[in-house]
């Protein structure tokens, strides 16, 4: 099962990825977690990333592609994938399209989660996550039931994306709009598209996306 997560940031593709993993026991593909993880080691990839996904822009296609089409052919995904987070590009997607190809692999579902842009900022800049576990918490909406202490882990410790502050969200829902989604209709022509509602509630999105298979 190949699996791709289409929306803009905050709109749930992480959280959603987590569930269709357990479900269908394949890896979710972050390139945003990759590239974090490529930032917190230091690596070449990593300080050239860290200034762009402060800026909250693309980091460019060519290394993108590269770092995709490398993880797509480790053995965890023998079974399949859920790609979160590419593509971005109308270069990207057509890159993708190559690289399954040749793989002789293919898409089976490309779900669309929509939201609405004006609840996405407060969505995103409340969030945070247990250091230990990742489980995610927000400010208003999911706090651990008890204060500072992780429901899932017991940890004691929460991290926040140097990248969910007000002004780089900004900069990101741009860069959606103006370089994501016109990639959309590219997936829209031969019905593996879904659209889902993004705004209900995480285990109702999570039904509906479910309901599709
Ligand atoms: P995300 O965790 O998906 O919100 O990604 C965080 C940041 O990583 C983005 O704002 C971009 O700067 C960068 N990034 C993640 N995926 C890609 C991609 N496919 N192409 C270019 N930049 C990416």
């Amino acid at each position: 099962m190949n699996l791709l997560l289409l929306g803009p940031p905050g709109a749930g593709k992480g959280t959603q990825a987590q569930r269709l993993m357990a479900h269908f026991e394949i890896p979710q593909l972050s390139t945003g977690e990759m590239l974090r993880a490529a930032v917190a080691e230091g690596s070449d990839l990593g300080k050239q990333a860290k200034i762009i996904m402060e800026a909250g822009e693309l980091v460019p296609d060519g290394l993108m592609i590269g770092l995709i089409s490398a993880r797509i052919g480790q053995a965890d995904c023998a079974k399949g994938f859920i790609l979160d987070g590419f593509p971005r590009t109308t270069a990207q997607a057509e890159a993708l399209d190559v690289m399954l190809d040749k793989k002789k692999l293919a898409l089976d579902k490309v779900i669309h989660i929509v939201v609405d842009e004006e609840a996405l900022i407060e969505r995103i800049i409340g969030r945070y996550s247990c250091a230990n576990c990742a489980a995610g918490y927000h400010d208003q909406f999911q706090q651990p039931i008890c204060k500072d202490v992780c429901d899932q882990c017991g940890g004691e410790n929460f991290s926040r994306r140097k990248d969910d502050n007000r002004e780089t969200v900004q900069s990101r829902l741009k860069t959606y709009r103006e370089q994501t989604a016109p990639i959309i209709p590219h997936y829209e022509s031969d019905g593996r598209l879904v659209a889902i509602d993004g705004m209900a509630e995480i285990v109702s999105v999570g039904d509906e996306i479910l309901a599709h298979f």
